[in-house]
């Protein structure tokens, strides 16, 4: 161990006072030595042979006994220097070829500068390194080429570091990522390292350092970064560089200056879903592509922000109609016909926009307003750009308001049930009601279902929303019997996702045994959707609740998905033929045929039915002549409040007949009807 340290102290030149003395005192010891030798051995020598005579005789050895021993000791002395000397430069060769290798292996090289004479010059760089430039092994590497060959943006940011690393002294290691220009004109990235060599005065003599060759790391580098920020199919930049883009474009505008972005939407692409770029989809969004990337010469900024959607800035103009104009350039992008395969296509498409300064005063805002305009774009109308207006925004705003606040809606109450009344149309009474939800916030008054029910579904919170009604509209119903027959029903909207839940069935029995409801007077409506999931589960969940002696309503029919076998493998007991039948009945030819169709396949299947959306006296009386027995629209009453739901019950409403209907069919029990009617009471709007 005492030897490295040794061996090492004598390769590395390190002075520990006493080791850089040796010289001194090896030669002050042989001095020494020699002089008490010389100054006591006579007297030694004489005393111990006890006379002159032999002393003189002895004389000649007592010489050569001191040449031998100081000889030995010498040889002895300088065989261990010498050694430890070897020893220590072949470890230093040793190192000098590995770290030659690691470099080399690394793409890199050594250097040293003088900074001594106030100025860096090159003493010393690596031939692997100059080779990398083009530099043959004989031609040296000057500072001023060096600073030459610095690429342009890097000069500033380099001087910079350098002239920070000089100012600490040393203090701490210099490092940096440069280009440097080869001879064939293509740029080396360097990555270097160094550190300055101090003289004991401590001004700065000497720096030594490595660089490395990162050239294809920073170009691997590039071109991940270039995926990240383009469109591999179009070239076109992502949303992330087109919205910092358009900031820094926001930035440099002068005051006064106008900006538009438009948000295209390509109809029609869903084939491109798969992403397969050998599909005609994917020509077809090249080709478009190809176009917006010329609109760059105009100043204007395109990208593609998601499959089908493309984003366009305008560059910074003056006046709205020169805005206009860059706009028209885009139009002509989208309308223009295609060439795809020999084929002439022509694009359907939407368009939103939003304008700077009075949509959005950054790139993100004016991004999200052009996309809630593009949301509201009319898919007919094709060449008009839809603008932004304050109006989207507060919608939307709303929107996101409602979700936040719509898991707290059942807890705080807030989630009512209205009833829309069912009528006889035989009869003119009031046969039941249906349970619709409405949602009622502070500061909005009623928010529709349709605002509400499929984000409940998305979110989670409609069996909880379900629930809640069913419950409001049994307890309700079963206030509504006054022992008089037939007592009225109520139907109660299940979601697909109700359904799906194994409980569902014993949650309705139990708000049934609450409310003390009869199972005979509750109608479960459930679309076709809800079977379309799970044909055996629904069915088996349908029995169990038809078990219960509960009514099952297949609602909307018509609309969704919907096959004949379905209707003979469940177990309904009416079917409600949707209101955009109704609408076109007896008016448009398509409308007639279906709800005829339907009304007989019913009579086959001895199912009764709810005409929904009837608005006119003459629906009503052609329905009722066709045999169907209930009807429910505003004809007759929108939805009500709970409290103004006994009333309708009383009243007679206005069913005019011009003939009497044959072949009625008779509905279920406990909804049957009740007499004719002739009065004539007008229709009620809530
Ligand atoms: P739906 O089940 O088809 O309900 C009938 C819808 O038609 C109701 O809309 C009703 O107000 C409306 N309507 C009634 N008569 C007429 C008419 O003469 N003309 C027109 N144009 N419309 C009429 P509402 O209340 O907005 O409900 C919309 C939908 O929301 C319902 O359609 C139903 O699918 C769903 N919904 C309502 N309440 C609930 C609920 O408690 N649970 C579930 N899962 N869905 C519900
Ligand atoms: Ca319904
Ligand atoms: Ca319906």
């Amino acid at each position: 161990m005492r030897y490295h340290r040794w061996r090492e102290n004598v390769f590395l030149g390190r002075s520990d006072f006493l080791f850089s003395k040796v010289p001194h005192i090896v030669a002050g010891l042989y001095a020494l030595v020699s002089a008490v030798w010389i100054a006591f051995s006579d007297r030694a020598l004489v005393s111990l042979v006890g006379g002159y005579s032999q002393y003189q005789h002895l004389q000649t050895y007592k010489g050569w006994l001191f040449v031998s021993v100081s000889a030995l000791v010498m040889f002895l002395f300088l065989q261990s220097a010498w050694k430890a000397i070897l020893a220590a430069y072949e470890t230093a060769l040793e190192s000098e070829r590995r770290l030659e290798l690691a470099l080399a292996s690394a793409d890199g090289g050594v250097w040293e500068l003088n900074l001594a004479e106030g100025q860096e010059t090159i003493a010393f760089v690596s031939p692997q390194l100059t080779a990398r430039l083009g530099l043959t092994p004989t031609q040296r590497l000057t500072m001023d080429e060096l600073l030459r060959r610095r690429h342009p943006d890097d000069v500033e940011r380099v001087d910079h570091t350098f002239e920070d690393f000089i100012k600490s002294g040393g203090t701490r290691s210099y490092e940096d990522r440069y280009r440097v220009r080869a001879n064939d004109g293509s740029y080396r990235w360097v990555h270097s390292r160094g550190n300055i060599v101090s003289h004991k005065d401590e001004i700065a003599l000497r720096m030594v350092g490595v660089s490395l060759d990162i050239t294809e790391q920073m170009e691997a580098q590039e071109r991940v970064r270039q995926l990240l920020r383009y469109d591999p199919l179009t070239g076109l930049a992502k949303q992330q560089k087109f919205l910092s883009d358009i900031d820094d474009a926001l930035t440099r505008m002068s005051s006064g200056g106008m900006l538009g972005i438009v948000q295209v939407k390509l109809l029609d692409l869903d084939r491109f879903i798969s992403d397969s770029e050998t599909l005609e989809d994917a020509m077809i969004v090249r080709i478009v592509g190809d176009r917006l990337q010329a609109l760059a010469e105009a100043g204007l900024t395109a990208s593609r922000v998601s499959t089908d959607i493309f984003a366009i800035a305008t560059p910074a103009l003056k006046t709205p109609e020169a805005v206009q104009n860059s706009m028209r350039q885009v139009l002509s992008v989208f309308s223009k016909p295609l060439q795809v395969d020999d084929r002439c296509v022509r694009l359907r498409f939407q368009m939103g926009g939003a304008l700077f300064p009075q949509d959005g005063d950054n790139a993100h805002i004016l991004l999200r307003n052009s996309g809630l305009a593009l949301g509201k774009a009319d898919r007919t109308a094709d060449a008009g750009i839809r603008w932004f207006t304050e109006g989207l925004d507060t919608e939307s705003r709303k929107r996101n308001d409602r979700l936040r606040n719509l898991a707290n809606a059942v807890a705080n109450g807030e989630i009512e049930c209205h009833f829309q009344p069912i009528v006889d149309l035989a009869t003119g009474q009031t046969a039941g009601f249906e349970a619709l939800a409405r949602w009622r916030r502070r500061d909005e008054g009623l928010v529709p279902p349709d605002q509400f029910i499929g984000a409940a579904e998305e979110f989670g919170l409609i069996s909880e929303i379900g629930e809640d009604i069913l419950k409001q509209a049994c307890h309700a119903a079963a206030q509504w019997h006054a022992g008089s027959e037939p007592a009225p029903f109520v139907a109660v909207n299940v979601s697909p996702i109700q359904l799906d839940d194994p409980v569902f069935p014993a949650v309705v029995a139990r708000v049934l045994a609450e409310s003390g409801l009869s199972p005979s007077r509750l109608e479960l409506e459930i679309t076709e959707n809800a079977l379309a999931n799970d044909p055996e589960v629904a069915a088996q969940r349908l029995t169990t609740l038809r078990r219960l002696g509960i009514s099952i309503a297949i609602d909307d029919f018509g609309t969704g998905y919907s096959s004949l076998s379905l209707l003979s493998r469940f177990p309904f007991t009416r079917l409600k033929i949707d209101g955009s039948f109704v609408a076109g009945y007896g008016q448009r030819h398509e409308p007639t045929v279906i709800v005829d169709m339907i009304i007989d396949l019913c009579r086959h299947l001895d199912l009764s039915m709810t005409a929904e959306g009837v608005e006119t006296s003459k629906q009503a009386e052609l329905l009722s002549a066709k045999g169907v027995t209930l009807a429910q629209g505003y004809r007759f009453s929108r939805a009500v409040p709970v409290e103004n739901a006994p009333a309708l019950l009383r009243t007679n409403w206005p069913v005019e007949m011009e003939f009497k209907p044959r072949n009625r069919l008779q509905p279920p029990s406990g909804m049957r009807s009740c007499g004719s009617l002739t009065a004539a009471v007008p229709g009620r709007e809530d």
